[in-house]
């Protein structure tokens, strides 16, 4: 037999997961000089791109045309697609280990972090990445409810989530009815009777996770009036010292908030305020099982022994009148059956990419991970290239040493007759293109730059699975 990554013999790789990580892992490999690679990237939806379509916010199309290189990705010889296949549910990673000479992770976080506050029950409080995910119309959520016809929201959280959601709740219905949110999701909007949003940061604004275009754009906003209390702008002690030593980020973000806290209210229809050092204590509710308010414990700072700088709870409380919640504390991954899982830090067990045995540390031989699912949930999704880069460099280091699967089956057919006979409604990388031609046409007529397909059945009706 030839060797592994020759023409005759090509390195097969599976992708699990068609997200940026997935996409940015494929393109390293196509580019290693002097390797004949086939990539089969696996997708449990019908559609690709995972956060770049699902959490990326509908008034961020920039953002969005990242796809535009995974398009071309998806076009070099031997890469295949096939959605619409559950690794774990349809077909399982032992299946895989039959086909595949390596296997990648690339499954993202889909789900949240938690958020331990009394209260937590109460109806109309939410997790923000469901939140997201309804509006971006992910298949899973469309079928959600948020009740927007109360007016006051408190959202947990001061990362660039918390910022998308806030803007959501009080951007103009006309100006996102230019964009590919959600129909149901436009329509509810468009029905809202949101008046006030609260952005609560349990640290203060030089410790403030968003980035500052996100922030910047927060003060551009039509018919909101966005606001910070002038005394929780100005930095405690412990925060001006770190200022000397802090990245332009932080120093813009210092100066937008200051910014904020020069604005007097008016009579816009929206006002967004964001709250610095404050933490939820518990969440209110009536009789009825919906939430009322929530008390908040004012906090300071303290330095670690690293030097951060973290919140600790004050003797001082306040309670404000809220009506709906949004727990925007971070995304959190899930495992996968089989594969070795941090439940601590919510990412596969890994080094540097390559996964490793949960009690021995032994890299499982064969199986990698890249993106939110290796790292946790940080960074843009220009990091996740970097980050896919490092796992494939991984990857080819085992090939050379021969650390690889050596599958029962490694021919490009004899796997799409196994995922056919799994799955035969399959989707390929065609059928996702016209997918894609008709939402883009949907949303021609509109003005818009698509409208979705907000349901697997009606994605696969119209290629005809
Ligand atoms: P994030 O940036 O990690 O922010 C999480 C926020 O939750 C932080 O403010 C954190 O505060 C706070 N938090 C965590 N635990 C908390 C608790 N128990 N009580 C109160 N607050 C708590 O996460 P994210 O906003 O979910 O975003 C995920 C990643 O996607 C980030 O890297 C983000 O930049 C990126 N993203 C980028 C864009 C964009 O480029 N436009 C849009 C969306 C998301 P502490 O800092 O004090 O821990």
């Amino acid at each position: 037999m030839s060797e592994v990554g020759s023409e005759a013999n090509p390195l097969r790789v599976a992708i699990v997961g068609a997200g940026p990580a997935g996409f940015y892992a494929a393109e390293r490999l196509f580019k290693e000089k002097g390797l004949t690679v086939q990539v089969d990237m696996f997708e449990r939806l019908p559609v690709p791109f995972g956060l770049v379509r699902f959490g990326v916010a509908p008034d961020h199309p920039k953002i969005k045309s990242v796809t535009k290189v995974f398009d071309r990705i998806a076009k070099k010889p031997g890469f295949r697609f096939f959605g619409n296949v559950d690794i774990g549910e349809d077909v399982s990673v032992e299946d895989l280990k039959q086909y595949y000479h390596q296997i990648v992770f690339t499954i993202g976080a889909p789900t949240d972090r938690n958020l331990p506050v009394p209260g937590v029950e109460f109806t109309g409080n939410y997790p923000a990445t469901e939140f997201v995910a309804w509006y971006n119309g992910h298949p899973d959520y469309r079928d959600y409810e948020f009740d927007l016809s109360k007016e006051r929201a408190a959202v947990v959280g001061i990362g660039n989530v918390a910022v998308d959601v806030a803007r959501i709740l009080v951007r103009d219905p006309d100006e996102l009815a230019k964009t590919d949110i959600a129909d149901y999701a436009l329509e509810a909007l468009r029905q809202s009777n949101i008046k006030e949003v609260y952005v609560l940061g349990r640290r203060g604004p030089a410790q403030a996770a968003f980035t500052p275009p996100e922030a910047k754009e927060l003060l551009e906003l039509n018919g909101v009036d966005t606001l910070v209390l002038p005394e929780e702008a100005e930095l405690d002690p412990l925060s001006q010292e770190s200022m000397v030593a802090a990245g332009r980020g932080v120093v813009r973000n210092v100066e937008i908030i200051q910014q904020m806290a020069q604005n007097e209210p008016t009579d816009q229809p929206h006002r967004l305020t964001i709250r610095f050092l404050v933490s939820p204590v518990e969440i209110f509710g009536n009789e009825a099982g919906e939430v009322v308010g929530m008390k908040l414990v004012k906090n300071e700072l303290y330095k670690t022994e690293s030097g951060t700088l973290r919140p600790r709870a004050t003797d001082q409380f306040e309670e404000m009148p809220i009506d709906l919640v949004f727990r925007s504390v971070g995304y959190r991954g899930v495992p996968v059956p089989g594969v070795p899982f941090n439940d601590r830090w919510g990412v596969i067990m890994n080094q540097e990419g390559r996964i490793v045995d949960a009690e021995t540390g032994e890299q499982v031989i064969g199986e990698y991970t890249a993106g939110w699912i290796k790292r946790g949930p940080s960074g843009v999704i220009g990091t996740n290239k970097p980050d896919a880069v490092e796992t494939v460099v991984h990857m080819l280091e085992d090939l050379q040493t021969d650390k690889i699967l050596h599958p029962a089956h490694s021919q490009a057919g004899a796997a799409e007759v196994f995922i056919a006979e799994k799955q035969p409604r399959f989707v390929t990388y065609e059928d996702w293109l016209r997918i894609d031609e008709i939402e883009i046409a949907r949303g021609q007529e509109q003005g818009r730059p698509r409208v979705k397909f907000t349901d697997v059945e009606e994605m696969l009706a119209v290629v005809g699975k």
